[in-house]
């Protein structure tokens, strides 16, 4: 079902669906630096979850595009081996959950391209040129970057091998799996707090441990911490080495000031240090907040007229699969606006 209002209707009329995916290929290979390429309505960078979602609003909007990935479809999704939080697809795993997006919007006659790494942008008359390989170009007049964000590592040994087999960057995610046992978050600011607060209510206990002697988090959230009876703050203290066989059994502490070593059992480590957007060093040339993130609102359009984003890369408050999905589509919808004032 790829039936949508349709806001440009002279588009509609003239191409038909299977024309217009010939041509969508034949821009494609652009990718190639074939000259007298025409320009995209938008290039959607990223196909994550936000990218695949705006794929499939833009090819209902009969927009001309193309969706643009550095490595593999699918985004931080296929990190995980579970995902039980994205409504009516209860306990499917991050690889089906990036090919049903993915076949969904091929349906829709969305062409990806992938193993193409945009490195930089250039304003032209009518739109962007996008800049990719070192200095293959593609042409557009809107961008959609759907880029994503990715968690901060601790960098302690272990950390790698037990990803996703006790150890996640993702409490709202995961703490489902850790019901009835013990847990520790790492880190010391709002995620890290809200995470261990979260945790608190379905698992036995909760260990907090942060490299200092004050929590950053808002006070109030500190407040309901400490109040509540299964946590326990460890302070001072950094994870040198995560153990386990298979999955995680410890996690050995250090004191910072004391240099003291301390092992504690534990089912899974929840690391909240933060996370870094994949702006793609683009902050100089569009405005962004103290933690690299695009600023854009619910429309997703960033302070640069004609660049939108979506998903984890722009402000906002919860960073999961169904917001950046909400985000394409509303960055889609923004952008057939956008493009609707232009001509
Ligand atoms: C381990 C883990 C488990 C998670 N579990 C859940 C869960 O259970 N439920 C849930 O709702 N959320 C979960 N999340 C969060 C969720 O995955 C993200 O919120 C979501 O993927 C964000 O989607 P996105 O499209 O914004 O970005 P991403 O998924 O990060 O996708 C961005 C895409 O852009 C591509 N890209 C980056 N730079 C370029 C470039 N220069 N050129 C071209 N392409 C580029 C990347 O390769 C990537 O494919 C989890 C995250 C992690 C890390």
């Amino acid at each position: 079902m790829c039936g949508f209002p349709i806001i440009r209707k002279e588009r509609v009329e003239s191409v038909s669906p299977k024309q217009k995916k010939k041509k969508r290929k034949e821009q494609a290979r652009g990718r190639t630096g074939q000259e007298n390429e025409e320009m995209y309505d938008v290039v959607i960078i990223g196909a994550g979850p936000a990218g695949m979602a705006a794929a499939v609003y833009a090819a209902r909007a009969e927009l001309t595009f193309v969706v643009v990935e550095k490595d593999m479809s699918g985004g931080q999704i296929l990190e995980t081996s579970e995902i039980d939080n994205y409504p009516g697809i209860p306990g499917t795993s991050g690889f089906e959950l990036a090919q049903k997006s993915r076949e969904h919007a091929e349906a829709c006659g969305t062409e990806i391209i992938e193993n193409i790494k945009i490195e930089d942008f250039r304003k032209i008359d009518g739109g962007f040129e996008l800049v990719f390989d070192g200095n293959k170009t593609m042409e557009t007049k809107t961008i959609l970057i759907a880029t994503g964000a990715r968690p901060r590592r601790l960098g302690c040994a272990g950390e790698e091998e037990f990803t996703g087999a006790g150890v996640s960057y993702c409490a709202t995610c995961d703490g489902a799996f850790f019901k009835g046992r013990d847990v520790t978050v790492i880190g010391g600011g709002n995620t890290a707090v809200e995470d261990a607060i979260f945790l608190a209510r379905g698992c036995k206990s909760v260990t907090l441990v942060h490299r200092r002697n004050e929590l950053r988090a808002s006070r109030n959230l500190v407040t309901k911490l400490k109040s509540l009876p299964n946590v326990e703050i460890i302070w001072d203290s950094v994870a040198e080495r995560i153990y386990g066989n298979g999955t995680v059994e410890s996690v050995l502490l250090r004191n910072v000031k004391t240099g003291e070593m301390t092992d504690r059992k534990t089912a899974g480590v929840f690391v909240a240090v933060g996370t870094k957007p994949v702006n793609l060093g683009w902050q100089d040339k569009i405005p962004c907040d103290e933690g690299g993130c695009f600023i854009a609102g619910e429309d997703c359009a960033t302070q640069v007229p004609g660049i939108f984003a979506a998903g984890d890369v722009r402000t906002k408050p919860l960073r999961q699969v169904v917001t950046a999905v909400a985000d394409g589509a509303n960055a889609i919808t923004a952008i057939e606006r956008f493009l609707a004032e232009q001509e």
